[in-house]
């Protein structure tokens, strides 16, 4: 799953050349809207019918703005049939399979073109302290075969 999840985070981004997730949802004619919502809520992702909707917290900062809406393009990508809305929780780490592959999408997005796993996971750790972010979306354990 990790490998296909990688692939399509790959295939995105070198079929529109750009690894923002903003505009890559643009291009795939997902709406994302950046709106003030409750403290406890960092993103909704909405996967209705083929409305898909990624909410983003107007009050988090850049870097965290981004891991947001890759986790809600992760979303709207991999479980496009789930129809469901995704709460993403700022404190809440919830480990169920559809969260664990968002946020792998997520970090194959942002991170694209570092390619050990243990880069990938420092710059996550220095990030994560260096910014004060709360990163527990991106709380996610590397498999060994990756
Ligand atoms: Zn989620």
């Amino acid at each position: 799953m990790q490998d296909s999840i990688k692939k399509q985070a790959n295939s995105l981004i070198t079929k529109y050349n750009t690894n923002n997730p903003f505009e890559l949802a643009d291009y795939l004619g997902f709406i994302t809207i950046i709106t003030p919502l409750d403290n406890n809520i960092s993103g909704i992702s909405q996967n209705l019918k083929k409305n898909i909707v990624i909410y983003v917290n107007s009050e988090l900062d850049y870097y965290k703005k981004l891991i947001v809406a890759a986790h809600g393009l992760g979303h709207a990508i991999l479980h496009k049939e789930t129809d469901t809305i995704f709460l993403e929780y700022t404190n809440i780490c919830l480990q169920n399979k559809y969260e664990r592959e968002a946020d792998s999408f997520a970090i194959e997005l942002l991170l694209y073109n570092k390619q050990s796993y243990k880069y990938k996971e420092n710059v996550i750790n220095k990030t994560s302290a260096k910014e004060r972010l709360n990163l527990s979306m991106l709380n996610f354990k590397f498999p060994h075969s990756y």
